[in-house]
């Protein structure tokens, strides 16, 4: 069988490690002509970790992750919460924090490992299928037939736009913000720190993803300005400002094309699971194609987006709601996730799983 991957995001590397892994034939184009520095995702939940073993990237992604196992949710720079996964009843259920450039390496190279390289500034310009093959046109002016096509092409997916799958959904009006930063001074690098504030509910999130490394995300439109609590930035490596979709394809295949990752789906950040979500398709692409499943592959994967996009939107809502019932409900399960262990296990379990 012949099968191409779109797309040489964390999406496209997991399809392509796991077809490889199958030991299946399998090429990986990427539209950039060399691997992005950037990064969106930060956090890697340990489903994720537990379905990237066999593959063989578990074991480099947690020797250069933080483990992320406290977290201290602040309102109006008071603290309101502060919960310490540090326990050994925690040890497979704490998310960790590595940029995405860096899982994005990883993956790339224990890809590399098992014989397949990314093609980059290699673009798909056309693409069609019919009920046995598709059809394939590149940006070098050349043509192929495949057997299946993983199209892990991202938000703006071109393949989903020419096969006319509709992604229906909202786009928010407002604008959040993101900022890397170099830090010195007390930082705590196994902490994640939630400032929640002023009437409207605003937040500023602090997530490490190196020693001295951090993520500042914000819900205003500048990052920087939006931290309150006293931070010791020695650098400044990028800000960014982006607004929220909340879509999800209507069908994630058509004939013999399938949709894995942002393409299929995305939402707001809050929770940290886009990234996470879109490798799980990856592996139950590569899987439904090697083993003959690719019927149940649009429903199972369509069930388990939708799910998470509701959660993540619940999330959303409780944290940026100005509304008091919203904010008491909020305060109320923060504190009972705090002084109840087993709400606090049931927490932890249910933030990380995917
Ligand atoms: C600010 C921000 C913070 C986030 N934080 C988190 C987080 O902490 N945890 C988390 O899980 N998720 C997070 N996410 C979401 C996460 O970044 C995405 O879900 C993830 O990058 C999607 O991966 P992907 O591989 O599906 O798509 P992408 O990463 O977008 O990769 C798609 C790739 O396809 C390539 N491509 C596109 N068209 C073509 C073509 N025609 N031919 C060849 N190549 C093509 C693109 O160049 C790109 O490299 C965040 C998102 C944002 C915006």
């Amino acid at each position: 069988m012949d099968i191409l991957v779109i797309g040489a995001g964390p999406t496209g590397l997991t399809a392509a490690n796991a077809l490889a892994y199958k030991g299946m034939n399998c090429r990986i184009v990427e539209r950039k002509n060399a691997p992005s520095e950037l990064s969106r995702a930060v956090g890697i939940m340990p489903a994720t970790i537990e379905a990237l073993g066999e593959l063989g990237a578990a074991d480099p992604l947690l020797a250069e992750a933080m483990p992320l196992k406290k977290m201290h949710i602040l309102r109006d720079e008071r603290t309101l919460v502060y919960l310490d996964s540090s326990g050994n009843e925690f040890r497979k259920r704490v998310p960790l924090g590595l940029p995405q450039n860096r899982t994005e390496g990883i993956l790339r190279d224990v890809l590399s490992g098992k014989g397949v390289e990314v093609e980059y500034g290699l673009s798909v310009t056309g693409i069609s299928t019919t009920q046995d093959s598709a059809l394939v046109s590149f940006s070098n002016n050349t043509s192929d037939s495949f057997d299946w096509v993983i199209a892990a092409d991202g938000i703006q997916s071109a393949t989903r736009e020419q096969l006319k799958i509709p992604y229906p959904g909202i786009d928010l009006p407002s604008k959040w913000s993101i900022a890397d930063v170099d830090l010195a001074g007390d930082f705590d690098p196994e902490e994640i720190t939630l400032d929640l504030y002023g009437p409207d509910n605003q937040f500023s999130l602090i997530l490490p993803i190196e020693k001295h490394r951090a993520r500042i995300a914000s819900s205003t439109e500048d990052a920087l300005s939006a931290i309150k609590l006293p931070l010791d930035i020695t650098n400044v490596r990028r800000t960014a400002a982006f607004k929220i979709s909340i879509r999800q394809a209507e069908s994630y295949r058509k004939g013999r094309i399938l949709l894995a990752g942002d393409a299929a789906h995305c939402h707001s950040p809050v929770g940290g699971k886009g990234m996470n979500l879109g490798m799980a398709d990856a592996i139950a692409a590569a899987m439904a194609i090697t083993n003959g499943s690719v019927d149940e592959y649009s429903r199972l994967r369509h069930a388990a987006g939708k799910a998470v996009v509701k959660k993540t939107e619940l999330a959303r809502h409780l944290i940026s709601s100005a509304n008091p019932m919203a904010k008491s409900l909020l305060w109320l399960s923060f504190k009972a996730i705090s002084s109840i262990p087993a709400v606090h296990r049931a927490f932890m379990k249910q933030w990380t799983a995917i």
